[in-house]
This record gives C-alpha cells, structure tokens and sequence, in this order.
C-alpha cells in the first residue's frame, strides 16, 4: 500500500537569470533587448516547464525502478560549467560543455556521448 502525505512539496525550482545566461552561453544568436526577453521568459517558462512535469516524473520512476540495470544515457542534457573572469582589464573564460545523463546523473565523456547519425 503506499502511503502518501497531501501537500508534500516534493520539489520546487528556481530558475534565475544567470541561468538563462549560461543556457544560451553557446547560442550565437541571442535576443538583443534582453529585459524584454527574461519578462517575455517570466511570463512563459513555469507553464513551459510544468507541462513537461508528469513526463519528468515517469521517466524518473523508470530510472528508479531499473537503476541496477545498466543506463543507456537515453536522455541527455548539456551543461555549461565555468564561467568568465576578470583580471588585469583582460576578460577570459572557462565556459565548459559537459554532456549529463537526465536518467542517471553521470557526466559522460565524448568517447560516451551518443553516436551521432553521421558516425560510421
Ligand atoms: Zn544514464
């Protein structure tokens, strides 16, 4: 029998803008009145994300039950990690794409990354 406790927030998220900032780090064309794209974001992204919830919450409850098993790394995300730096008037970063597994949480090489259609 499960048991289940109404009202237990299970998770809650919070996005801010430093992350709209990295998502879009490798993007070349990005909005150029920016102000306008976060409010046009404010007023758009939680009803985008909370369509994808039952989905995300059925995809994980697969992951979770065949966790011994080995992940194919089916479904992936790719991470911005770094950022930029300032010292003696130069500007560098050490902006980083690293591929996640949404499944099973492990970062995954190239040599792991999924065969693109192309390889041989
Ligand atoms: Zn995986």
């Amino acid at each position: 029998m499960v048991s289940i406790t109404p009202g237990n927030i299970v998770a809650s998220l919070s996005v801010t803008e430093e992350d709209i900032f990295y998502a879009l780090a490798y993007r070349r064309e990005k909005p150029k009145d920016w102000r306008n794209f976060i409010e046009y974001l404010s007023d758009h992204l939680a009803d985008a994300l909370n369509q994808h919830v039952y989905d995300e919450i059925r995809y994980l409850t697969d992951a979770y039950l065949h966790q011994q098993e080995e992940c194919p790394h089916r479904r992936t995300t790719t991470v911005t990690t770094g950022g930029y730096h300032y010292s003696a008037g130069e500007v560098w970063d050490d902006l980083k794409e690293e591929v996640h597994c949404l499944d099973c949480g492990a970062v995954l090489t190239d040599e792991e990354e999924p065969a693109h259609e192309d390889a041989p």
